[in-house]
């Protein structure tokens, strides 16, 4: 065992998710596992094949990030990435009943499965302005790093791994997913692991910044609304009716009050009233009022509870209210589900785990496990061993209009990618050119 040693706990801000940095283990045998693979001819060739598609990368990211993603309409960005897979020469790519791009490249052994995925959605909705723009080597578009890099990152892996003729003995599963932003809610990650067509054993997902970054844990989040509705009326002629404001404002007490509690020890748990709205003038007593909920907590166990909490004082509140109208129909509240992204952990002992802290090393970048809310959270908290790696090059101002990438070394996050893929997969040396 091997310590790696970091100044301090340092705080890093993946996409508002808040990634906490830790030691890291690395075992030998991991260390001289990647030592080894990246020595044998196939992946030297491959990564040769990833310099040399350099130019190519470049204009392809270009091309997909001119054709918009936004969320719940990712088809038309999904049709070009299929035929950009097939293309590559997987053998065989379909798009899934949820959207998702599935690229099959089979292994000589094909017991297991391996996954790398990067997510086809953006934040920016429909008529965006996504065309590219230049300022000297800076490349400034929204969703060009976020995470329209991740997708070329998935590609380019396939092309290298195709032209150096390299046979894994799992199955590789090249992936374009749908809805992993905001209200997508991993929709697209949670459909593949639901409808089950390909079973699937090791997930690498790559989204986030620079290399460095093996987010091994997933960030949970419950996100709800709730409405409070009413007759509404004339604030002084109907004065008396049922108010939902008035309802609001005791939920909210309620809530935070058992929920500043609750968080205040024990595993982190955070909680927010983001969004509130409703009414139609300053003389009248609404028929709605609403607010957005969300909910988050490093435990599985937590996120249940303070759902409990905040289901149960949103009740006590509505009963409560109600107690005292004497006039008029008593309010109702509903709560509707927003989001859901569970949480859980995967082992830094894990091999998965272990195989892309020691690749990270191995290209000289202190790796950082980390914590995060990304497609990984599905297979994390199936138990299913997942991580998700940055996309590399420099970047910034995701999930804004200014966004910008930069190929700085950029090449290298990809060889990183291919090397942890084909070490999870195993290199299968006594094929080594197999006709396809
Ligand atoms: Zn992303």
């Amino acid at each position: 065992m091997r310590k790696l040693h970091l100044l301090s706990i340092v705080s890093l801000v993946f996409l508002g998710t808040q990634a906490l940095a830790q030691s890291v283990d690395i075992q030998k045998a991991y260390t001289k596992e990647i030592k080894k693979l990246s020595s044998e001819q196939q992946i030297e060739k491959a990564f040769r094949t990833i310099e040399e598609l350099e130019e190519q990368s470049m204009s392809d990211l270009i091309m997909l990030t001119e054709i918009e993603a936004p969320p719940f309409k990712e088809t038309k960005r999904a049709e070009k990435f299929k035929e950009m897979l097939t293309e590559a020469g997987a053998d065989r790519v379909w798009i899934d009943a949820e959207g998702n791009v599935l690229a099959l490249r089979r292994g000589t052994k094909g017991e297991r499965t391996i996954a790398l995925d990067a997510h086809l959605d953006t934040v920016f909705p429909e008529g965006t302005d996504v065309k590219v723009k230049f300022k000297g080597d800076t490349l400034y578009a929204p969703g060009i790093g976020d995470d329209t890099r991740g997708l070329i990152v998935v590609l380019t892996t396939l092309r290298a791994i195709e032209a150096a003729e390299i046979e894994t003995e799992a199955d590789l599963l090249f992936v374009g997913t749908v809805g992993e932003e905001g209200l997508g809610d991993l929709r697209g990650v949670r459909h593949i692991f639901e409808a089950g067509e390909v079973k699937i054993d090791s997930w690498i997902g790559i989204d986030g910044g620079a290399i460095g970054r093996v987010n091994n844990k997933g960030l949970g989040s419950k996100r709800y609304k709730a409405i409070f509705k009413g007759p509404g009326g004339h604030s002084w002629g109907a004065f008396g009716l049922a108010n939902p404001h008035h309802a609001i404002g005791k939920a909210i007490s309620y809530f935070t009050e058992e929920a500043t509690e609750f968080t205040s020890s024990g595993a982190r748990t955070s909680f927010n009233v983001g969004r509130m709205g409703g009414g139609t003038s300053v003389n009248s007593i609404p028929f709605e009022s609403w607010m957005e909920v969300d909910m988050r907590s490093v435990s599985p166990e937590r996120l249940d509870e303070i759902d409990k909490i905040f289901k149960s004082t949103m009740n006590r509140a509505l009963e409560d209210y109600n107690k005292g109208v004497k006039k008029g129909a008593p309010l109702t509240l509903e709560l509707v589900p927003i989001g859901f992204r569970p949480s859980g952990e995967i082992a830094a002992t894990e091999a998965l785990v272990q195989r892309a802290m020691a690749a990270t090393e191995f290209f000289d970048v202190e790796p950082r496990l980390t914590r995060g809310s990304t497609n990984s959270n599905i297979p994390i908290s199936l138990g299913i061993p997942a991580i998700t790696l940055g996309r590399g090059g420099a970047g910034g101002n995701a999930h804004s209009l200014d966004e910008w990438w930069m190929n700085v070394n950029g090449a290298e996050a990809i060889k990183l990618t291919l090397l942890i893929t084909v070490a999870e997969a195993g290199l299968d040396k006594s094929r080594t050119i197999k006709k396809r």
